[in-house]
């Protein structure tokens, strides 16, 4: 860190670290067939989705440039990815195992709203061996407060009608459950709720204000401690049920404590350029947050940083544009750093929340931090401590998603 620093105040191009390419998120479409309330993705009503041949031409970019992990996960994220249709997505699947597929181990995930799941999707993610995430927000007075259609119809039953037939096929499934106020007086209806339906991952999204989703339920010092509450509650009933469903976030905490060796300046992912890389339905490329696709400085410039039909990945960290916004977000990260106790387990980063929230890169605590880093470390410390003294969270696991 100290040898970027020093190159910073020179005011000389930083060599800043790139790759490999871990995360892969594709944005085939920003259309949506429902409307959630607290969506960050712009255009949801514009049809259209991104060619097939930037899918070729995305993985000719990895082999050619070197830029392949030895696991790389491909996910297909944003808008309503199935709307795209089964034809599109079946080649779009076999392009990616025919071009990569042998010289890497590709995992082929896609999240969906699983309102439009029927047995023929479910032939294609099996033949495929795609890993499904299902966006569910937990029972039906939870999900369709905020998960409706354009009529304002709740989604609840259409969501729980494709989740039922990916689990009953033995497809590999997820579920991606956005906590909002409302959640926070429920949490054991809430796991109760997802263990009776015999999910098996659970991942948890505190209402985030991100990309176009300037407001959040969950803002306020109150909201917090009831936050605090809530999560220890849930994480009662998740010991109780003998963590069926996992839940992401608590394994991760624990993972960190338990099994992995401590982060540093070096082993910190989350500062390499393009680990995550995130390509939108217009082959614009960039990275460290898929939100930062569809967002925009107070002077309408973008943060997409090359096009994958035209632009070099490894070059386009040396533009102006990239450089300039690499400074700000690594001066976020130093901050981290020297201030925040969860640095090991965080590793900093989050720039698309630093941005919508403050308006700014170079900062460090936020909202999202508050909720989706430190108060799930504080509960599960505060759990480990009462079973085992002195447990202190140490370092971060290795995962990309
Ligand atoms: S929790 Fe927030 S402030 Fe702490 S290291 Fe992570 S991003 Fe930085």
């Amino acid at each position: 860190m100290e040898e970027l620093l020093n190159k910073k105040n020179e005011e000389e191009n930083l060599e800043i670290p790139v790759g490999p390419a871990r995360l892969v998120i594709l944005q085939p479409t920003s259309f949506c067939n429902i409307d959630c309330s607290y969506c960050y993705v712009p255009d949801r009503q514009v049809k259209g989705v991104m060619p097939l041949e930037l899918v070729e031409k995305l993985c000719d970019r990895l082999i050619d440039e070197d830029l392949l992990s030895s696991r790389c996960s491909v996910v297909w994220h944003a808008g309503e990815p199935l709307t795209a249709g089964k034809k599109y997505l079946n080649e779009a699947f076999d392009i990616v195992h025919r071009k990569i597929g042998e010289k890497t181990k590709v995992q082929l995930t896609i999240q969906t709203n699983g309102t439009l799941i029927d047995s023929q999707w479910i032939q294609i993610f099996k033949e495929h061996k795609v890993r499904v995430g299902v966006s569910l927000d937990g029972p039906k007075w939870l999900h369709d407060k905020h998960r409706k259609d354009r009529s304002s119809k709740g989604s609840f039953e259409a969501t729980v009608h494709g989740l039922k037939q990916l689990i009953d096929a033995g497809v590999d499934t997820y579920v991606l459950a956005v906590v909002t106020q409302s959640t926070l007086d429920w949490a054991q209806e809430f796991y109760e709720f997802f263990h009776a339906l015999g999910v098996k991952d659970l991942g948890l999204i505190p209402e985030e204000v991100d990309g176009i989703n300037l407001t959040s339920s969950l803002e306020g010092e109150n909201v917090l401690q009831s936050f605090d509450d809530f999560l220890k509650h849930l994480h009662a009933c998740y010991v109780q049920y003998q963590r069926k469903p996992e839940i992401r976030e608590f394994r991760g905490v624990r993972e960190s404590i338990f099994y992995s060796k401590p982060i540093t300046a070096a082993s910190n992912y989350k500062t390499r350029a393009y680990n995550l890389l995130t390509i939108d339905k217009n082959g614009g490329y960039t990275t460290f947050s898929p939100e930062l696709a569809g967002m925009h400085t107070a002077r309408g410039e973008d943060y997409v940083f090359g096009n994958i039909r035209t632009d070099a990945i490894r070059e386009s960290v040396k533009t102006r544009k990239f450089q300039d916004f690499y400074r700000a977000f690594y001066a976020g990260v130093q901050l981290c750093e020297k201030q925040c106790q969860w640095f090991s387990m965080c590793g900093g980063g989050l720039p698309s929340n630093k941005l919508a929230e403050t308006g700014r890169l170079d900062v460090a605590e936020t909202m999202s931090c508050r909720l989706h880093v430190q108060a799930f470390a504080k509960t599960s410390l505060h759990y480990y401590n009462s079973i085992i003294p002195n447990v202190q969270v140490m370092t971060e696991p290795e995962r990309t998603a």
